[in-house]
C-alpha cells in the first residue's frame, strides 16, 4: 500500500495505484500474528483507527486469539467475509450517489425524469415499453401474482430453481440467462454489479445508445415472454437464437415507424369520426402550463357529431405522462357519467394509456389507484371502449387542452358548445 509510482509505470500499475486511496477507505488488517500490521497507521481494531479510549479497548478484546500461526492479512470491509469483490467495490464507490434515490418503486420515486422520458419516447410498440415501466416498478406477472391468481406455483426460479423469482433475477440474473446476456451484440456487463433492474437502469441506462436500449429492451419483453409461458403452460423455456429474435422485432419495428411517418405525412386522410348509435365518442388531452401543472380538456360528441359536452380542468405537476392522461379520462369519463350518457368510446392519443387502461393492470401504486377509478366509473355505463387515436384525430380535445391551460377554473358545457370550439366546430364535424 505504500509502493510509488515508479520511473515507467506501466498503464495497469497506475490504474492500481489510482484506485489505492478507494481501497484505503474499505479495507482492515485481519490480525494473525501481528508482525505485518502497525498499531499505529493501520486499521486493525474494528474499521477505524487505533486510539486510546474506552472503546478501542472493548474493540481489540473482541478480535479472537489465533491458536495456529497465521499471517496478518488485509480484508475488505463491505463483505461479510471479508473478500474483496468487485460488486461490492462498485457499491461503495457510487454510495454517494444512491444516498439522494429514492429506490421504493412507487410512481414519484426520485429517479431523474429524464430516465423515464426516454422509456417513454423510445422508438418501440407500446407494450415493450409499458412492459419496461412495469418491470422497472416490480408489477409484472410475478409468481407471487400468478398464485395469487390461483396457479400454485414454488416460489423458486423455474429455470434455476435456486433462487426466489424477483423481477431482475427473472429477467437478468438468473444463471440460466447468463450466456444470452453474454452473447448480446451490446455489452451488458455492468448487470453484475447491480441487484435490482431500476438500479442498473439509473445508473446505465442514459450511457447507452437508443439502439441498445432498444434491444435491452425488446430482449427483456421476450425473456419475460418465455418465462410466462412455461409457468402457465410448462411450455420448455428455450431462449435459443433469443438475440436473432430481438434483431427481428427491432427491424419491423423500424419498418413499422417509416410506415407510421408516411401516414402522418398525409393527414387528410386522417381525422375524426362519428361515433355508430347509440355511442358518445369521448376525446380527452392534456397539455402543461407554465408552472409545470397539467391541463386537461375534453369534448364528447354524439353519432351525428355534435358536440354534447366539454370540460377543462388541471392536476398538479405528476411527473407521469401515464397518470395524466389517465386522469383526463377519469374526468371526462365523470363529464359522461353526470349528462346520463350511457355508451361512450373513449379515445385518446396516448396509446401507452390506452394500452395501460385495456390491460387493465392491478398492482399498488398511483396509476393503479385511477386506473380502478375509471374501471369503477365504467359500472356506470352499459358499455366502454377505450380507443388509441393518432394525434391528428384529436385536435377538438387539443383545443380544450389549451384552454384549460390559461384558465385557473374547472369548467364544464354540457348544455352550450364553447366558444373556442364553436370557431372550429365546422372542420370538426365533416
Ligand atoms: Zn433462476
Amino acid at each position: 500500500m505504500k509502493a510509488g509510482v515508479g520511473s515507467r509505470p506501466s498503464q495497469t500499475w497506475r490504474s492500481l495505484l489510482a484506485s489505492r486511496e478507494f481501497l484505503r477507505e474499505g479495507i482492515y488488517k485481519l490480525v494473525g500474528d501481528g508482525n505485518l500490521t502497525l498499531i499505529w497507521p493501520d486499521l486493525w481494531a474494528g474499521t477505524h483507527s487505533v486510539s486510546i479510549n474506552g472503546v478501542t479497548i472493548v474493540r481489540i478484546r473482541c478480535i479472537p486469539l489465533t491458536r495456529t500461526r497465521t499471517h496478518d492479512a488485509w480484508a475488505w470491509k463491505d463483505e461479510a467475509n471479508g473478500t474483496l469483490s468487485v460488486k461490492s467495490c462498485y457499491k461503495m464507490a457510487t454510495k454517494e450517489l444512491w444516498e439522494g434515490v429514492d429506490m421504493v418503486p412507487n410512481l414519484f420515486c426520485l429517479l431523474p425524469s429524464s430516465l423515464w422520458k426516454s422509456i417513454w419516447y423510445l422508438p418501440l410498440l407500446s407494450r415493450y415499453t409499458v412492459f419496461l415501466w412495469r418491470a422497472c416498478r416490480g408489477i409484472i406477472p410475478t409468481i407471487e401474482a400468478l398464485n395469487h391468481r390461483g396457479l400454485e406455483i414454488d416460489e423458486n426460479c423455474l429455470l434455476c430453481g435456486s433462487e426466489e423469482e424477483d423481477v431482475y433475477h427473472a429477467l437478468v440474473d438468473c444463471s440460466r440467462l447468463k450466456q444470452e446476456w453474454d452473447e448480446a451484440r451490446y455489452n451488458f456487463a455492468s448487470r453484475f454489479y447491480h441487484s435490482s433492474l431500476i438500479e442498473w437502469m439509473v445508473m446505465e441506462w442514459l450511457k447507452w445508445s437508443e439502439d441498445q436500449r432498444c434491444h435491452f429492451v425488446i430482449a427483456l419483453y421476450r425473456i419475460g415472454e418465455c418465462r410466462n409461458r412455461r409457468k402457465v403452460s410448462q411450455e420448455a423455456s428455450n431462449f435459443n437464437g433469443l438475440w436473432n429474435r430481438v434483431e427481428r422485432c427491432w427491424n419491423e419495428n423500424v419498418i413499422a415507424r417509416a410506415l407510421v411517418g408516411n401516414d402522418l405525412e398525409v393527414p387528410s386522410i386522417l381525422r375524426w369520426e362519428k361515433p355508430r348509435f347509440p355511442y358518445i365518442k369521448l376525446n380527452v388531452d392534456a397539455a402543461m402550463k407554465e408552472n409545470r401543472d397539467r391541463a386537461i380538456g375534453g369534448v364528447l360528441r354524439d353519432w351525428d357529431g355534435l358536440v354534447t359536452g366539454a370540460f377543462i380542468s388541471s392536476t398538479p405537476n405528476l411527473n407521469d405522462v401515464v397518470v395524466v392522461g389517465a386522469l383526463a379520462v377519469e374526468k371526462g369519463m365523470k363529464v359522461a357519467r353526470e349528462a346520463g350518457m350511457k355508451d361512450i368510446i373513449v379515445n385518446c392519443d396516448s396509446r401507452l394509456v390506452v394500452d395501460m387502461l385495456n390491460a387493465r393492470c392491478n398492482h399498488t401504486s398511483l396509476w393503479s389507484s385511477v386506473c380502478t377509478n375509471i374501471l369503477n366509473l365504467s359500472c356506470a355505463f352499459n358499455d366502454v371502449i377505450f380507443r388509441w387515436i393518432p394525434r391528428v384525430c384529436n385536435k377538438s380535445a387539443d383545443v380544450m387542452s389549451r384552454v384549460a391551460k390559461n384558465s385557473s377554473q374547472d369548467t364544464i358545457w354540457t348544455l352550450s358548445v364553447p366558444l373556442c370550439l364553436a370557431d372550429s366546430y365546422i372542420e370538426y364535424i365533416t
